[in-house]
């Protein structure tokens, strides 16, 4: 990489367009005092993105832009352009050539160029970090700030080192990072407010989802025990009915049969008590009977007298001769004593006519006693008692044939009578087994009631399990029953089971219900969605904390490291230049020695960024290094450089920065009068040294010393005529030592 060209446009005093070309190592700057050399130094310093307006002499970016004099008017801006073959690709750009571009306008706005394009300040200090052009501008030294250096602070004394040494890359890495990681800290502590502040919406949105969690596994549970219940009393009322029916069939066949046959018997019944002329028909049989047993014991006492009569007479004609039948007497007697009763109240003359009559009869009648004491009286008897006993035996066999026919009726009424019996105890009986029927149909009927009621419970239920479980519920008749096993139950076990068990199972969905009802959710898709949502971005926060965390660490560590590779670079490289300043300085001086140290200044600094992925989660006490410069002048008692004159001090800083340049050669320096102070033998000294740094950067020399004039290839004058505006020319060696007068 090499420096090709500088170009101004309205810096300072370069109104005009002005082109410096850096074609050889050593360019020298020469001009007259004022003329605006030292304006080409800022330039330089300008581009590269100097900040302080004070290291520029300027108090504001407007001070850097053409002022305007008498005949030229002020420009509206100033820019400088660097221009450096970046054939080696020093620069990370993959460009030949790499300009470099600074403007600033009168309202102080600067704007980088790179390869004119715009960029940031950034963007370009990194850029020319990577090819060892610092910041710190070791590399450019200022007029009368040779020393600056020494004056230095041991801090600014270590910054301008670190960007000598070429350490700048590091730092700003290591800045780089740590504003990452602080940034990263920041972004962490933004994610975890976050989350902290979604953790007690989440929390109540968990266990709202658990409740809905809850909800559905009751859901389940409930669903599943109304289809089980519903299945098992469906089969139980369908059984129920089936058996009721066939209990039913059975009595009320029978019934019916017993009813027509209850009606036959009593129609039987009736028709028997019609039926009563069979006795009355034996009454009059037994009236006849009756009569007939009088008759023939008439029969039988005239039979007797007659036979008295006969055994009578018989005696009597065997004692008296006669035998005069008693009847006969009797009756005559009679007839005697009726007269005679008659005639006590007639009168005389018809009691003699009756008395006569009497006589008369008395007289008819004891003629008739003495004709019936003959034997053709008691052949009549005989005929007579033949007749008496024909009549008693035709009456006896009449009396016979009635007994015969009362028994005959007798015996047929007892049989009718016992069929009567028979008829009676079956109706009896049927009528008891009927009402026996009639209390079981109506214990049926009972239950068929109960079994109505069931079905009615099982409508509603069934209803309200739709309500509940949706058109799940109308799936019971194919829910699989089965044991604790998992074997289906057959109908006969689900109909047998206890009734009890049935009753647990419908209060145990009733306190699901009522426990569903309490935990009673309400817009469960809404907060499943927000839960979700929630949830993710609670999910993505945390991810985004573990990256975070993550990308911290690692940023951590590359600080470390970077602090670590900073560390041994520097001290190295301090080693190294400690070599070159002593080497240096003996030349200078002629002898002596110099020496940088490092110092340590304890420095209280606390990283938040660092704390949350440090493992020492506490204040560090950072130690802050600076550097010391110890020298020792030959012959000279000299205890620190506050005691150097003014052309030691130069001489010394030359040494250091030369030294410097040395170790970690940057690709130009620029030395503004640096040789001011050198007498002649100094200035011939410096002049070898800058022959031999010249070996490594190139060298812009603004110089009045003939000594380093003489260095030079290119030598460029510089003037400034009456219209203020700095002009340049390319001079030869001789013309150089006119024009820098
Ligand atoms: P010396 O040899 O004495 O150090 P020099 O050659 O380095 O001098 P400079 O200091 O570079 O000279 O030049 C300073 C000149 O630049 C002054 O004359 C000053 O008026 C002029 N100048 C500075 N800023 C502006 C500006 N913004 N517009 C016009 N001229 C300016």
């Amino acid at each position: 990489m090499r420096l090709k060209s500088i170009e101004l446009v309205g810096f300072k005093s370069f109104a005009r367009k002005t082109s410096l070309d850096f074609g050889v190592t050593i360019t020298a700057i020469v001009g007259p005092n004022g003329s605006g050399k030292s304006n080409i130094a800022e330039a330089f310093r300008f581009v590269l993105g100097e900040q302080s307006m004070k290291s520029m002499r300027g108090r504001r970016g407007e001070d850097m832009i053409w002022n305007g004099s008498g005949g030229v008017p002020r420009s509206g801006r100033a820019s400088v352009k660097l221009i450096f073959d970046n054939y080696d690709r020093a620069f990370n750009l993959d460009f030949d050539e790499v300009s470099i571009e600074r403007v600033v306008h009168r309202d102080g706005i600067s704007e980088y160029l790179l390869n004119s394009s715009v960029v940031r300040l950034r963007d370009i200090v990194e850029l020319l970090s990577q090819a060892n052009i610092g910041a710190s501008g070791h590399h450019i030294i200022s007029q009368g700030e040779a020393d600056r250096i020494l004056s230095a602070s041991s801090r600014e004394r270590r910054e301008m080192l670190e960007d000598a040494l070429g350490l700048t890359a590091y730092l700003y890495k290591r800045e780089d990072a740590e504003r990452k990681l602080e940034k990263t800290a920041e972004n962490m502590r933004e994610v975890e407010m976050l989350r902290r502040e979604l953790a007690p919406h989440l929390r109540f949105l968990h266990g709202q989802v658990k409740k809905i969690e809850e909800v559905s596994r009751l859901q389940t549970e409930i669903s599943q025990k109304y289809l089980e219940y519903l299945g098992r009393e469906s089969i139980y009322l369908r059984v129920a009915q089936e058996q009721l029916e066939e209990k039913r069939a059975a009595p009320q066949g029978e019934r019916k049969v017993l009813e027509v046959r209850i009606t036959q018997l009593r129609t039987e019944i009736g028709n028997k008590s019609k039926n009563d002329n069979v006795a009355s028909k034996l009454v009059v049989l037994e009236e006849e009977s009756r009569t007939m047993t009088q008759k023939r014991e008439q029969v039988t006492r005239r039979l007797g007298r007659i036979e008295g009569e006969e055994a009578l007479r018989e005696r009597m004609v065997k004692e008296v001769g006669v035998i005069i039948p008693h009847a006969q007497v009797e009756e005559f007697v009679r007839h005697v004593e009726q007269e005679l009763k008659e005639s006590l109240t007639l009168d005389v003359s018809l009691l003699h006519a009756r008395i006569t009559a009497l006589l008369t009869r008395t007289k008819e009648f004891l003629g008739r006693l003495m004709h019936t004491t003959s034997e053709q009286h008691i052949e009549q008897d005989h005929a007579r008692k033949a007749e008496i006993e024909q009549e008693l035996h035709d009456l006896q066999g009449k009396e016979k044939d009635i007994t015969a026919a009362i028994v005959k009726l007798r015996t047929g009424m007892e049989s009718e009578r016992e069929t009567s019996r028979e008829i009676e105890r079956e109706l009896f009986s049927g009528m008891a087994r009927r009402s026996e029927l009639e209390s079981i149909l109506v214990q049926l009927s009972a239950q068929e009631q109960i079994l109505a009621k069931e079905r009615e419970t099982f409508r509603l239920e069934f209803a309200e399990a739709g309500a509940l479980i949706g058109s799940d519920a109308a799936g019971f008749d194919s829910y699989p029953l089965t044991n604790t096993h998992g074997e289906k139950l057959t109908v006969t076990e689900i109909f047998t089971e206890d009734r009890a068990l049935q009753q647990e199972r419908r209060r145990k969905l009733e306190r699901l219900k009522i426990r569903l009802e309490e935990i009673g959710m309400g817009n469960t898709k809404e907060i499943l969605q927000e839960y979700k949502e929630t949830s993710t971005r609670e999910e993505f926060l945390a991810r985004e904390i573990k990256d975070l965390e993550v990308s911290a660490r690692k940023l951590y560590q590359l600080v470390e490291e970077l602090t670590a590779t900073l560390q041994t670079r520097f001290v190295a490289g301090i080693e190294t230049i400690n070599i070159e300043f002593n080497i240096f300085f003996k030349l200078m001086f002629g002898g002596g020695s110099a020496t940088l140290s490092i110092v340590h200044e304890e420095k209280s600094r606390r990283s938040i960024a660092l704390e949350s992925v440090s493992e020492k989660n506490e204040t560090t006490d950072e130690v802050e290094e600076g550097i010391d410069i110890a020298i020792t002048l030959p012959h000279k008692r000299i205890k620190g450089l506050h005691m150097l004159s003014g052309g030691e001090r130069a001489l010394t800083s030359i040494a250091l920065i030369f030294a410097m340049s040395q170790v970690n050669p940057p690709p130009f320096l620029i030395l503004d009068e640096t040789d001011a102070a050198l007498d002649e033998a100094n200035s011939r000294r410096y002049g070898d040294m800058i022959e031999n740094l010249a070996q490594k950067s190139q060298l812009i020399l603004i110089t009045h010393n003939r000594e380093t004039m003489s260095r030079a290839g290119v030598l460029y004058g510089i003037t400034m005529n009456s219209d203020g505006i700095s002009k340049l020319l390319s001079v030869h060696f001789e013309e150089a030592l006119v024009v820098a007068k």
